[in-house]
């Protein structure tokens, strides 16, 4: 018989604690909306959307399913299909590439920045000036703010406008994170959210949002999620349906007023593991200038990886891995997806060593501590 392990003492994400934290006023705000008759677009999601493109500094927010839909919505919106590609990165969430294809649209992925694991302008420019032969032509960039982390866009800007093509920023890591003190999201034509449970705003099942500065898109999405309506029962164009539902629109309007503390508190607990990583062999994550990391997630790179994820372990320490696999080496895209020049080095090199530890605005001092502790005597 072997000898079970220890109980994790601090799991690498905890969506429960989330829920317990603002316990009275969710069920405040579910039990008014289950009290209100009313289930689907309504007055909750009317006054979510209002005060979430208020929050970001734009003008317009439209619910939805989720943010793989809401990436798929916006570019529909923005009539990118069939016959365009779009170019993103392989170092992301399936869901960023999937909605691409979702829509009809070709991928086309970019390498990263080894240091911030964002897309890297170069080889954007690069796929951009001489794109993969057979690939239509490019028409959007979607630039994900990975981790919680601004991707370069002062780089990647001036080559979408260089192109004339759109920049759509996938913010379902990245809400309130900002670059020069503005909120992403209002960079690029679309901004695209999620609201998957452990999202720094996250609803307690599916949601997703897309915002952006030109309000009219908003209102292209708003119609396309729900058959292409623009009046009840007549459809002006193909639409779908993803909807984002009044409870989870209540309780993301309780979960938006501490977004700001919360995003507050990963920051301090990012710094006390940044000191606890000095002088170890795991190597912190790098800080853009000029902008603000809301750390969905904490990521060190670590030689060793397994070693070093079994050792946390013992110590009760869960972990993850985002991602261990890039885009382009899965199953479903294998052989299939264009690459940029660079093919995409950076980012399988980052796929072998990329470690998340935990970080939870809920986290107590104590377990902190306890990651501190062992990341000192362990990394
Ligand atoms: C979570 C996530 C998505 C997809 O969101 P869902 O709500 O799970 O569909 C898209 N892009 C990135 C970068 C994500 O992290």
């Amino acid at each position: 018989m072997t000898a079970s392990p220890p109980p994790i003492t601090v799991p690498q994400a905890n969506p429960g604690a989330g829920y317990r934290a603002l316990q009275a006023e969710i069920d405040a705000a579910v039990a008014r909306t289950l009290a209100s008759g009313w289930y689907i677009l309504g007055q909750e999601l009317r006054a979510f959307e209002a005060e979430f493109a208020t929050w970001l500094g734009l003008p317009a927010a439209a619910g939805c399913g989720n943010g793989t839909d809401a990436i798929a919505l916006a570019l529909r919106a923005m009539g990118i299909g069939p016959g365009s590609a779009v170019a993103t990165v392989s170092h992301t969430a399936v869901a960023s590439v999937a909605a691409i294809e979702m829509v009809g649209a070709t991928p086309v992925l970019v390498d990263i920045d080894p240091l911030h694991y964002t897309m890297d302008p170069a080889d954007l420019a690069a796929v951009l000036a001489d794109p993969p032969a057979g690939l239509p032509p490019i028409r959007a960039v979607l630039a994900v703010h990975l981790y919680g982390q601004p991707a370069d866009l002062d780089a990647i800007l001036p080559l979408c406008q260089r192109h004339g093509i759109a920049l759509i920023e996938d913010c379902a890591q990245a809400h309130g994170a900002a670059l020069h003190g503005r909120r992403v999201g209002g960079f690029g034509q679309a901004a695209t959210f999620s609201f998957y449970p452990t999202k720094n705003l996250g609803a307690l099942g599916d949601g997703g949002a897309v915002a952006s500065q030109d309000a009219g898109l908003v209102t292209k999405v708003a119609a396309l999620r729900q058959y292409g309506w623009r009046t009840h029962y007549i459809s002006d164009d193909i639409g779908v349906n993803s909807r984002l539902d009044e409870i989870q629109a209540a309780i993301l309007r309780v979960r938006l007023a501490h977004l700001d503390a919360q995003n507050a508190r990963r920051r301090a607990i990012a710094a006390a593991y940044d000191e606890a990583l000095s002088g170890t062999s795991l190597q912190p994550p790098a800080r853009r200038a000029d902008a603000d990391h809301v750390f969905h997630l904490y990521v060190v790179r670590a030689k060793a990886r397994a070693a070093m994820q079994a050792r946390l372990r013992e110590a009760g320490i869960g972990t993850g891995i985002h991602y261990p696999q890039p885009v382009h080496l899965q199953p479903a895209y294998r052989d299939r997806v264009a690459m940029g020049p660079a093919r995409c080095v950076a980012t399988e090199r980052a796929a072998e060593e990329v470690l998340s530890l935990p970080l939870y605005p809920e986290l107590t001092d104590a377990q902190v501590d306890q990651v501190c502790s062992a990341l000192r005597t362990l990394g």
